[in-house]
């Protein structure tokens, strides 16, 4: 059996899935039994080694089980809440606890039992972890991992389920979800299940390159990622799944460069035409070097028959987007359409606006498609798309989904900011395979350590714009304590005075748009109503409807609002040159690359910029971490820090395409990995461009990146 045929087996087929169980693990986006091995354990539980609450060791790291007897918060004053959770062991108690983070409380219940790690500690002569990281292991009505199951029910299955999952071993803690109601537990048993029932899964991995690194079989590495003899075993199946991933991504990248240019060349441009020397002339300053530079390797791509496939990389500000534009000049002299894609609406129309009045002078037609176009103007620009009238089309990264049909596509510019679109550019491309063979150009802000980039990118070229236009003053940044808050605002103040704007970002609450668009309104509220009553407040946030967002932007960015609350949507890329304040709230909630991309959003124009970094409260871990931003202006080396202290899924984010992929790799660990992963991927793709010989691992990239593959691979 192969991974693939996992992937069309639905989980209903174990013996414990129900409809209910079935319908909460597809919530949880565990579909198929790939999808279920694939769901790996967040980390272990040393049975062996946790200790009774009775003799925690003071001062030092440890791990105790008991069950929650109590959960409680406090507000001993006001903005500030203390979460208490009591747990109690054949031995003794001790109180877990969490300043300002009331939402946990939702994670416990009497009765659970809980693993919690950190360091202890002594308040009141009672044991105190403060904010341990914890998993729930069990609740008492929860054995059989739904909330409603009956407990006999349960125990009945746990006397038919064999061994114990929980006691005497290395226990693996999945991420489970309070919000779909399935337990660690519950997970735990459905892949025990899983994996004695299979077959042994056949491992497409070439012999050469398992033997190269000693790498287990794939169909032991799973089992022993999910249930390993020890710590050790569990690092060795996770770096042999790693090589999955990572060679799967480069052989996938590779493999749909390759379709994409077998049968079909490139476009020819022209080089230097009038548009572009006319277009150069006219801009209201002179290109930096490393803007030349970039833009004469773009040229030189462009004018060859062979596709281009680059990659432009460049800090927030440093002129990507007038590359882009001369970009567009070269492939419209040429007679072609060009294509900009945004990654959202406000950044599309952002492009749009400001590149009106560079291009449109020369003669360029431009046309925006948003979702909100409807009608008859939306019919119009697809017709005037499809006919050849509109030279530039500026739109999300839907552009492509949507049914948009061009005359004759020469260039796609595709601005991804700091996400790692993986598979809407397979899809990108697979799409522009109708006709030519269009030119693509990505933007990234990112800063991307090298080793993401390689991973993420290892199918482009890259051009990389280091300097930032001159005059570009760096921002001075402040990490502020929330009783220190009044400084930022004063600096708002005085700024608006001086005819400037402001930002102010709220925190992003990765579970629910909806509370974050509750928090943006209600600090909107309370500033109004406080310290920034004098000034023109205006809000943003990902509830508004498109239009009123793109109007609340209109007036921002014509001066009629003078401070902007929004959440993080204008992280990706807004020019206000007038903006010269950034407050961020709960600032230790965001990533420093994140930080360091929103404070670009300031110190754009002449004048220097400001970024105020507020801390949620004073006791919030991570604040040390923030300090970062106030010595460096770099954003690879924050980009750097981040990976190294926050991990991966912290730095690119659960919502990000890309990672989906890459659940196991770690980019800093398994550097090297990555490297030979990419030089395996380029051996036999040489050898092999369309992996004829290799039709399972050909298979399996079908199955992961879907029918982008599977159409090309057809044709
Ligand atoms: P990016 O797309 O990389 O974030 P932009 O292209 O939006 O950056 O440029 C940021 C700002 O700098 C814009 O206002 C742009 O007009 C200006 N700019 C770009 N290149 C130069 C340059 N060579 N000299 C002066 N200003 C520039
Ligand atoms: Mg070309």
């Amino acid at each position: 059996m192969s991974l693939a045929d996992l992937a069309s087996q639905s989980v209903g087929r174990l013996p414990r899935v129900g409809f209910t169980g079935q319908k909460r693990l597809e919530a949880m986006g565990i579909r198929t039994l790939k999808d279920l091995l694939q769901h790996y354990p967040r980390r272990y539980i040393d049975r062996s080694k946790v200790v009774p609450i009775a003799r925690l060791p003071y001062g030092e790291e440890a791990t105790c089980i008991g069950r929650v007897e109590r959960v409680e918060v406090k507000k001993p004053r006001p903005r500030l809440s203390i979460l208490v959770v009591t747990v109690r062991d054949a031995t003794g108690t001790a109180d877990c606890v969490w300043f300002n983070q009331e939402f946990r409380a939702q994670d416990f219940s009497p009765g659970q039992e809980v693993a919690f790690s950190g360091r202890i500690d002594r308040f009141r002569h009672r044991l105190q972890i403060q904010n341990p990281s914890y998993d729930v292991i069990s609740s008492d009505e929860e054995d059989s991992g739904l909330s409603n199951g009956s407990k006999a029910a349960a125990q009945v299955a746990r006397g038919k389920a064999g061994p114990s999952l929980e006691v005497g071993r290395i226990v693996p803690v999945y991420p489970a979800s309070a919000r779909s109601r399935i337990s660690s537990g519950y997970l735990r048993r459905l892949v025990w299940d899983a994996l004695r029932i299979l077959p042994p899964l056949e491992d497409p991995l070439p012999p050469e390159i398992r033997a190269e690194l000693g790498l287990l079989d794939r169909y032991q590495a799973y089992r022993a990622i999910h249930f390993p003899d020890t710590l050790q075993q569990a690092e060795r199946a996770r770096k042999r799944l790693v090589v999955d991933e990572v060679l799967g991504l480069q052989l996938a990248l590779r493999l749909m460069r390759n379709l994409a240019e077998r049968d079909r060349t490139g476009i020819p441009h022209p080089i230097n035409p009038p548009l572009l020397e006319r277009f150069l002339a006219e801009l209201p300053f002179e290109l930096t070097a490393d803007q030349r530079r970039v833009l004469e390797e773009i040229a030189a791509d462009m004018a060859s028959s062979k596709p281009m496939h680059r990659l432009l990389q460049g800090e927030v500000g440093s002129g990507k987007t007038v590359v882009a534009a001369a970009a567009t000049c070269i492939a419209v002299a040429g007679g072609h359409q060009a294509a900009l894609m945004a990654p959202t609406e406000v950044l599309a129309g952002q492009h749009f606006y400001g590149l009106l009045p560079w291009l449109e002078p020369h003669g360029v037609r431009m046309d925006l498609l948003t979702s909100s176009l409807a009608g008859h103007e939306r019919r119009r620009v697809l017709d005037s798309v499809a006919t050849g009238q509109t030279d530039l089309l500026v739109g999300t990264h839907a552009l492509f989904q949507e049914g948009v049909v061009f005359r004759d596509l020469g260039l796609v510019i595709v601005d991804e900011q700091h996400r790692f679109g993986v598979h809407q550019r397979l899809a990108m491309r697979q799409k522009a395979r109708t006709g030519k063979n269009p030119d693509v150009l990505i933007m990234t802000a990112t800063p991307i350590p090298r080793t993401a980039a390689l991973t993420f990118y290892g199918d482009l070229d890259v051009s990389t714009i280091e300097s930032l236009p001159v005059g570009r003053k760096p921002i001075v940044t402040k990490v502020l304590q929330p009783q220190e808050e009044s400084v930022a605002w004063s600096s708002v103040i005085e700024e608006a005075r001086k005819g400037h704007q402001a930002f102010v970002v709220c925190p992003v609450i990765e579970e629910s748009d909806k509370l974050e668009a509750a928090a943006a309104e209600a600090e909107f509220e309370r500033l109004k109503n406080s310290v920034l009553s004098e000034l023109r407040l205006g809000l943003l946030h990902g509830r508004m409807a498109p239009s009123e967002r793109q109007d609340v932007m209109e007036r921002f960015r014509r001066g009629e609002i003078d401070v902007l609350i929004s959440t993080t949507i204008v992280e990706v890329g807004v020019d206000i040159p007038n903006a010269t304040v950034i407050v961020v709230l709960s600032a230790e909630r965001f990533g420093l690359a994140q930080l360091h991309q929103l404070r670009g959003r300031v110190g754009r124009g002449s004048a220097p910029g400001h970024c105020f970094l507020v801390a949620s409260s004073a006791e919030a871990a991570g604040i040390e971490r923030l300090k970062a931003l106030e010595k460096t202006q770099s954003g690879i080396e924050l980009a750097e820090i981040d990976l190294r202290l926050r991990g991966e899924g912290a730095v690119f984010g659960v919502r990000q395409t890309g990672r989906s992929d890459l659940k196991l790799t770690r980019l800093i660990e398994d550097a090297l990995l990555i490297k030979r992963c990419r030089e395996w991927a380029k051996q036999l793709l040489e050898e092999d461009p369309l992996l004829r010989a290799h039709p399972a691992l050909r298979q399996e990239l079908e199955v992961s990146y879907g029918e982008e593959l599977e159409i090309a691979s057809a044709s």
